[in-house]
């Protein structure tokens, strides 16, 4: 039996469980539940605040969890992290009020910034020999300059509509996030087996949100050209159609290739192009 961590309510929470479930893994959670069983799989779900989740990976309370690295770099957590995941992409970041002077962290120095994330700005600041006085809020970091508690603040962004919104300014970047699958060390070797499916899983969910399936109608003489300019798995399928003089080709694209494909087949005479998205994808 795995015990997964994922958020109980919160940013991460429903792009963790829709993971879980294109996984296969079947969640019986009700409302307001701690702990949920897993029917078609030897897994428990724990839900749990987001901040406290690396303590309880580190100690082996849950074996995995899904959480984003910044809070596992500024809880200094000793686990592993297995696999980004692609999603809640952030950055923590210091941000000022749109016309205050900054030339660098040592524009800092001496003033006050307030922050949910103490240890890893005091890192940074450390890193920069700047002395600055640490503010720690909790949440609405955001409102710190505007009522007078602080110079500036180190936050999440992703957007930056909230900061925005405050007269705030990005100026600096201190990490880079997004949301991880980590694990206990211990748990890596005792429930191997286990977390390597797990892994498999999601890794060709993962691939498979980044492929499409294409299928489209080409006139024979195009076969050849067409065929270089699609970056396949192995080699494009071509079945004949009943018209005489056309082809059928299949193909599986990245979707950063997405536009510039369909562009090409087009130039060389494609008909019918029909793209469908791909559930699961193991190479
Ligand atoms: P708790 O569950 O303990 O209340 P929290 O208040 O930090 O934690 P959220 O605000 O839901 O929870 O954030 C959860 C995670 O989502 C963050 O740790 C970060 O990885 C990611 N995140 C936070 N802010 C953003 C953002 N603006 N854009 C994208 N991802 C973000
Ligand atoms: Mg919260």
């Amino acid at each position: 039996m795995i015990k997964i961590a994922v958020q109980k309510s919160g940013r991460l929470y429903d792009e963790s469980l829709k993971l879980l479930k294109e996984c296969g893994l079947h969640v019986d959670n009700g409302m307001d539940q701690l702990k949920a069983e897993v029917r078609n799989f030897p897994a428990e779900v724990y839900f749990l605040r987001n901040s406290d989740i690396p303590q309880y990976l580190e100690d082996g309370v849950v074996d995995i969890a899904i959480i984003g690295e910044n809070v596992l770099y500024e809880k200094n957590a000793n686990v592993f992290v297995l696999e980004k995941l692609g999603f809640s992409k952030c950055r923590l970041s210091i941000a000022l009020p749109k016309n205050d002077e900054y030339s660098g962290i040592t524009s800092l120095e001496g003033k006050k910034i307030a922050t949910s994330y103490p240890n890893t700005l005091q890192k940074y600041l450390n890193e920069k020999n700047v002395n600055a006085e640490i503010h720690l809020i909790s949440g609405s970091v955001e409102i710190a300059p505007n009522i007078g508690l602080a110079d500036a603040i180190c936050d999440l962004v992703s957007s930056g509509s909230t900061l925005f919104k405050n007269g705030l300014e990005e100026k600096d970047i201190l990490f880079r996030s997004e949301a991880c699958i980590a694990a206990n060390p211990k748990a890596l070797e005792d429930k191997k087996e286990i977390i390597d499916e797990i892994l498999f899983r999601v890794q060709s969910v993962l691939k498979a949100r980044d492929h499409r399936y294409i299928l489209f109608n080409i006139p024979n003489h195009q076969i050849k050209t067409v065929g270089k300019m699609l970056p396949v798995l192995k080699s494009p399928t071509v079945l004949p159609l009943l018209d005489e003089g056309w082809s059928s080709m299949h193909s599986v694209i990245h979707v950063d290739d997405f536009w510039k494909v369909i562009r090409g087949l087009k130039e060389h005479g494609a008909q019918g192009i029909l793209v469908i998205p791909v559930q699961n994808m193991v190479i």
